[in-house]
């Protein structure tokens, strides 16, 4: 199954809801960053956050999830745009934890129970949006719905899973966010609540060969669904040559001689997926004379 993020409304507009699979985008993000498989989950659920969210964006505009807890994983950074693209890193994606008493994935105490979540939206004006939360569990679905309901006001439904297998290979993971739009009647609320409790893990219903429309179905099932487009997603990162010279180059012409100096190259690895930038030493003395060009005469 393609990873993909399909919209639908219920409830005669008043329900919007988000399913998305991404599978292959975690399994990406986990070979990137060689998480443990504690990590894995819990990167892999802050990805497919930022996918649910980063569906309801247009044009450029970007969301950004940061889960900062006080757990070892040391925090784990998301974000997605409106194309379906997504990237993240775990702080210590290596850190792990031993399972639970009911064999899970222990990602609330990899991540911490206490802590924040923030969420910032690019929507390509002026300031991003920002808002924040308290972390309830650390478990992200639970915290994501959390912040939803108290920072935005928006009555959410979040379910998150990342199943991962004895290999550490990424073997289903998605998610599905329902939010009942201002002054949807409490009564829909409260189904569409009773009718999340009773749906089985998403990475049930995946590895059952439910697709996201059919799912969307079942999670809303007498709310009049109506079946809305999808956007494709990937693992995909806006880090370049040219980004990465910029950075450099913003760093001065001393700090580039110095660098030149003790290393003789410069080299830089993208927190968000892991490619590994090098520039030699003629690279960096060409970002020094273009710095140097650029700068005004000295009087
Ligand atoms: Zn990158």
């Amino acid at each position: 199954m393609q990873d993909v993020a399909h919209r639908a409304t219920a409830a005669n507009g008043a329900v919007r809801a988000v399913a998305v699979v991404s599978t292959q985008t975690v399994e990406d993000a986990r070979i990137r960053h060689a998480t443990s498989a504690t990590a894995t989950a819990a990167l892999g659920r802050s990805l497919t956050a930022a996918a649910l969210l980063g569906a309801g964006l247009k044009d450029r505009q970007t969301v950004l999830l940061r889960v900062l807890g006080d757990g070892p994983i040391g925090g784990v950074i998301a974000q997605a745009d409106a194309d379906g693209h997504v990237r993240g890193y775990a702080v210590h994606p290596h850190a792990d934890l031993p399972q639970t008493d009911h064999r899970k994935l222990d990602v609330g105490g990899l991540v911490g129970r206490r802590g924040m979540l923030h969420v910032t939206r690019d929507l390509g004006l002026r300031t991003p949006y920002h808002g924040s939360a308290p972390l309830v569990s650390g478990e992200i679905a639970e915290d994501l719905a959390s912040y939803l309901a108290t920072s935005e006001q928006i009555p959410s439904v979040v379910a998150l899973g990342v199943l991962v297998g004895p290999d550490l290979r990424v073997l289903a993971s998605g998610g599905l966010c329902i939010q009942a739009l201002p002054g949807t009647p409490p009564e829909v609320v409260d189904r569409l609540e009773a009718r999340a409790r009773q749906l089985p893990p998403i990475t049930q219903l995946m590895s059952a060969g439910r697709t996201p429309e059919e799912i969307l179905a079942a999670s809303l099932g007498d709310l009049d669904p109506r079946i809305g487009d999808r956007t494709p997603l990937a693992f995909h990162c806006r880090c370049s040559r040219e980004r990465v010279e910029g950075m450099l180059c913003m760093l001065g012409i001393q700090e580039l001689e110095t660098l030149l100096a003790q290393e003789g190259r410069a080299e830089v690895t993208c927190r968000f997926c892991g490619d590994r930038y090098v520039l030699g030493t003629e690279e960096v003395r060409a970002l020094i004379a273009r710095l140097r060009g650029a700068a005004p005469p000295v009087m």
